[in-house]
């Protein structure tokens, strides 16, 4: 894959990249290991005044680095600007909590004495370098939010992001830089994905972290197992959405709108499949289907624009496959289907899709087991909350999920048994600093935010006096 912006809103190339070369990645190899011999005896209070300058310049660049990274990617203008915003709170908030985060554990009195210790606690000490491997869907958030905590920690990282997204990865490359951070402590690589390899074997290399699809994580892990290298995946999704009858039908599929098309469709915590009791099932139904088709589909670059483009033509073709096999197998478009009509001033050859619901869904369909990265929603009846549940989990996926009900007995039900990392309660899943994120089965392991994250790229040492 060429290293490039290409905007997807109409297809132009606007920039292209040299990957860099063997001895450039030797450069930036050393360059990292110097800065963490260094990095890591510093305190929290110095981490935390870089970090929160980084937060004010990322602040001051708002407007400019949302503008590429629509550019480069395609989300509406007003979604970056808000994704932006969000990295800059997440820095703030590692910047405030990462040393009570990371305070040493102290087991009780007796513990102690019974492991034969005068005095023994854990204190958590940093890795290393850190490998991140990143996915162009949230090019600044995905890497912000392994960034901050591993900084905190008094880690040093290697962007490898994705091959489509080069400005905004050089972009934070010289955010950390410009916030001060010692020159090593956070670099970007501009490598395709062929040269991760060589670099997590590389002995300067402590971990790593992917954010981005199965086969990625596949291959990434194999390479650290190999190698013995501690990792974090976060892959791919398809998290149920539950409508259970007691649930405010109105403010759910009005959510369910939001929860679908965010992102043009492409995030990984997207409710993707509509799982929703017979006896809602119609006005649910309806309602979904109006506001899914109400959508504006656009430049990504207007600010009344919903619905931008897909970021590559590759990922519309993969969606439109995965739509004509589920109508070729009988599925109903209830809306959508196909690519939109009437776009004009080049936004005709942009890699657009129509938001799409698709109703009678059944196991023999694709649609069924894989992920759909993109603006369409399937629709699935229940005739109660033991299908619904079953329907859920029936996916190799366990991202997160979302429940609508005001019964107690059924959420209880639901947080024992949905098989995933979230159960977000009448509301979209969305990721917040302060609470962890991460999946089961094939969404990967590890986890991402609050204290779990930070914890992730440290060494949970044991100091124990006789
Ligand atoms: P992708 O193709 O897997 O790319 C992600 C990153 O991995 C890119 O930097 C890519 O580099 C690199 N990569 C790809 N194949 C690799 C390999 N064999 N070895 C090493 N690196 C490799 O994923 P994507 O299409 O960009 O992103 C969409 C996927 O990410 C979806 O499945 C989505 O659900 C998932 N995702 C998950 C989360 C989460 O938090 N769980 C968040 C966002 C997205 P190149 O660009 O150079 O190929």
């Amino acid at each position: 894959m060429p290293i490039a912006t290409v905007n997807p809103a109409n297809g132009e190339t606007l920039r292209t990249f040299d990957a860099q070369g063997a001895d450039e990645i030797e450069r930036r190899l050393a360059a990292a290991d110097a800065a963490f011999r260094a990095y890591r005896t510093t305190g929290f209070g110095e981490r935390s005044r870089l970090l929160n300058r980084a937060a004010d310049l990322l602040d001051e660049d708002q407007q400019d680095i949302a503008r590429t990274m629509t550019l480069e990617m395609g989300k509406p203008l007003k979604a970056s600007r808000a994704e932006a915003a969000k990295c800059a709170k997440a820095m703030r908030w590692y910047a405030a909590h990462a040393e009570g985060l990371l305070a040493d554990e102290h087991p009780s009195p007796a513990d102690v004495e019974d492991s034969g210790a005068s005095r023994a606690y854990v204190h958590y000490r940093p890795l290393g370098t850190v490998l991140a491997v990143m996915p162009w869907n949230f090019p600044l958030w995905q890497v912000v939010r392994f960034a901050a905590p591993a900084l905190m920690a008094g880690n040093t990282g290697l962007l490898k992001h994705a091959s489509n997204v080069p400005q905004t990865a050089l972009y934070l490359g010289d955010l950390f830089h410009r916030a001060g951070f010692p020159a090593g402590c956070f670099q970007t690589l501009l490598v395709g994905s062929g040269a991760v390899e060589a670099i997590l074997r590389d002995r300067r290399v402590a971990a790593a972290t992917l954010t981005g699809s199965e086969p990625a994580g596949r291959a990434v892990a194999a390479v650290a197992g190999d190698e013995v290298k501690h990792t974090v995946l976060e892959l791919g999704g398809s998290d149920p959405y539950l409508v259970l009858p007691s649930a405010d039908v109105a403010k759910a599929a009005r959510t369910a709108v939001t929860a679908r098309v965010q992102n043009n469709g492409q995030s990984c915590i997207a409710a993707k499949r509509f799982i929703v009791h017979t006896q809602v099932y119609e006005e649910f139904a309806e309602r979904f289907t109006v506001g899914m088709r109400d959508l504006s589909v656009g430049d990504p670059l207007e600010e009344s624009t919903d619905i931008g483009p897909l970021a590559s033509e590759q990922g519309r073709t993969d969606l439109e496959e995965l739509v004509d096999d589920a109508v070729r197998h009988g599925a109903t478009a209830l809306c959508g289907g196909g690519r939109p009509e009437g776009l004009t001033g080049g936004l005709e050859r942009g890699w657009f899709y129509a938001p799409t619901v698709l109703a009678g869904i059944t196991p023999a369909m694709r649609i069924h087991q894989e992920e759909t990265f993109g603006p369409v929603a399937t629709l699935y009846r229940a005739e109660s909350l033991d299908e619904a549940l079953a329907l859920a989990n029936d996916t190799p996926f366990g991202l997160s999920s979302n429940v609508w009900t005001r019964d107690a007995e059924e959420s209880r039900r639901c947080i024992r048994d949905l098989e995933a990392g979230g159960v977000f309660f009448n509301g979209m899943t969305a990721s917040h600093p302060a609470l962890p994120f991460g999946g089961v089965k094939r969404s990967g392991y590890g986890r991402e935010l609050a204290g779990h994250g930070i914890r992730e790229f440290c060494n949970a040492t044991t100091v124990w006096y006789g």
